[in-house]
């Protein structure tokens, strides 16, 4: 096996599991929907998404990422977004997203 950064084939980026009873989980992607970060890496860090919160059962406050196609939106395109927000990251405060516009 090659290391991801010398070799060409760049399948590892992302896939569409058309099988998934959820599939489409989120709507307005406009690329290849990509499965690879059904469950967002960075969910508990900061990130640009535009989630809104929800408080458990538990009376946790989390994210509700319902509305962001961040994750989802073209192979390449989502899992770049991905590795550009793991390099630094930043443990989400709670508080609500703040951000205008996107900061992909
Ligand atoms: S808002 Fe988007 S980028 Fe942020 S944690 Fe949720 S799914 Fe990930």
């Amino acid at each position: 096996m090659e290391p991801k950064d010398t070799t060409v084939n760049e399948a590892y980026k992302g896939f569409t599991n058309t099988a998934c009873p959820f599939y489409p989980c989120h709507k307005g992607v406009k690329r290849e929907f990509n499965c690879l970060f059904c469950y967002c890496p960075l969910i508990a860090y900061a990130c640009p998404g535009p989630y809104k919160l929800y408080t458990d059962r538990n009376g946790l406050v989390r994210k509700d990422c319902s509305g962001c196609t961040l994750p989802h939106d073209g192979y390449h395109a989502s899992w770049n977004f991905i590795q550009k927000w793991l390099k630094r990251p930043v443990p989400w405060d709670g508080q609500p997203q703040t951000r205008r516009g996107r900061d992909t």
